[in-house]
């Protein structure tokens, strides 16, 4: 569309004639003049339609809430007493001269003029497209970019790669259940869709990058809830030859920095971030991810808190061993020897940091193992032999031999973190499609069943009960 203004730059065409293009918010029929909201993905504004303009006013009788328009009209200021302060375009409204209809839509299930935060979750995801048009919608998706963009230049201006990696990939233990993919070459071999890029990060420096970071998609299967969905993103990061502290100091900066510059709104309560061990916030608090918000009433007050030195194993229901994080990590320099010997299991901690915010898990990471022996060491522990651990883990031990530096990463929970910035109440707000808690899309109907040749091709047969 030609010449098209947006409708946040009307006040820069103040007496001309103009042409926009949106959607009907409102109508509101006064007989002789029929006034309507109109919204474009940048801003509303009230546009008004005379009966002197014979046509146009004939139109405007006709149109409804979400017909999309174009309308060509005159930017006129607003009479005194008719300007709302609180909008962007409130002292201003164009007076229609033509209406052209773009397409028309049907009754919408829901009203989306207002915030569609107690309409009834399965209307708003089904009709998600609709759900999306709403103001808060549209605000956090938008500052969900803003966010992203603001993060990558970041990690750009320090020198770190944006690199992708697979999503078809092989199962890699990250503590929940794989998505699996089959695989049509090979029947009855399966792919599993990434829990985390946790081995192919370290395998990056592995590679000589030294420095990585990726907006990453992971997919676990587990019980969805509030702030857990089967499908989300993570910020992933990685570095070469650093500590912890270093690990943690720039990711410390970069939430300062994003937090100052998007949400100026918003007050952090300490920084540097307060650092508890795990035992110190298991104690104080009860917790490890403690919420420290002197003022829980101010939805403006993040508290952020690292908590580190947690414990690396813990004994399962069975008396076997598990990690409380993440298998690659490598423990604190003190107990290597005790993981190295197979002594004091329960006592050794490992290099683990999380990062809370106001009481939620919002990132966690690790110096890692970069040699052979303690990633074997671990695996044995967490109860694998040998030769599985060869067959599952072969790759890593052999870049481990090949030259590995020294590194460490975190990744953070990037909807959970979004969440609280937007002050909302669960991660589906800040995601632009997600699955309700049953893990379904009801938009696209997914999952679903796939037809009889697929299968076939796949080598699959469906037990039907
Ligand atoms: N891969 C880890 C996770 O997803 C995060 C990390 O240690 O970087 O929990």
């Amino acid at each position: 569309m030609k010449n098209r203004i947006y409708l946040n730059t009307l006040h820069d065409h103040i007496g001309e004639e103009i042409t926009v293009a949106g959607w009907v918010d409102v109508r509101r029929d006064h007989g002789k003049l029929i006034f309507m909201d109109v919204r474009d993905m940048t801003e509303k504004v009230q546009m008004v339609a005379l009966p002197n303009h014979v046509e146009a006013h004939e139109l405007a009788n006709t149109v409804r809430p979400e017909w999309v328009i174009e309308v060509t009209g005159i930017v006129n200021k607003r009479p005194e007493k008719m300007i709302n302060e609180e909008l962007h375009n409130g002292d201003i409204e164009i007076e229609i001269t033509s209406i052209k209809v773009l397409n028309e839509a049907d009754t919408p299930a829901f009203e989306i003029s207002e915030t569609t935060i107690g309409v009834n979750e399965e209307a708003r995801m089904t009709n998600r497209y609709l759900d999306l048009r709403s103001e808060r919608m549209q605000t956090n998706i938008k500052n969900r970019h803003r966010v992203m963009k603001f993060v990558r230049n970041f990690f750009d201006k320090e020198g770190f790669f944006e690199i992708e990696t697979p999503l078809l990939t092989k199962s890699t233990p990250e503590g929940a259940r794989d998505y699996v993919v089959p695989s049509r070459l090979e029947p009855g071999h399966f792919y599993a869709l990434p829990q985390s890029p946790q081995q192919y990060k370290q395998l990056i420096m592995s590679s000589g990058f030294e420095k990585y970071f990726q907006f990453a998609r992971c997919m676990r299967d587990e019980d969805t809830r509030g702030d857990r969905q089967p499908e989300f993103t993570q910020l992933d990061m990685e570095m070469s030859f650093v500590d912890r502290d270093q690990v943690m100091d720039i990711n410390e900066k970069v939430l300062i920095a994003l937090v100052k510059e998007l949400y100026p709104e918003k007050t952090i309560q300490e920084i540097p971030f307060p650092r508890l061990t795990h035992k110190e916030s298991m104690e104080k608090y009860g917790t490890d991810r403690p919420d420290l918000r002197k003022d829980k009433d101010d939805p403006n007050l993040l508290a952020f808190a690292w908590v580190t030195d947690f414990p690396f194993f813990e004994k399962t229901d069975d008396g076997s061993w598990t990690f409380t994080h993440n298998p690659f990590s490598i423990p604190k320099e003190e107990f290597i020897d005790d993981l190295l010997k197979g002594e004091n299991i329960g006592d050794i901690l490992t290099s683990q940091y999380d990062i809370a915010l106001n009481g939620s898990e919002i990132g966690g990471g690790s110096i890692r193992a970069h040699k052979a022996d303690i990633l074997e060491k671990v695996f044995e522990i967490l109860g694998h032999d040998k030769k599985k651990i060869k067959e599952a883990f072969g790759h890593m031990i052999d870049a481990f031999s090949s030259g590995t530096p020294p590194h460490g990463g975190i990744a953070w929970g990037f909807d959970r973190l979004m969440m609280i910035l937007q002050n909302e109440p669960n991660i589906r707000e800040v995601i632009a499609f997600p699955k309700t808690g049953e893990g379904k899309d009801l938009m696209m109907n997914s999952p679903a069943e796939i037809e009889d040749v697929h299968l076939k091709e796949l080598g699959i047969q469906i037990k039907k009960n």
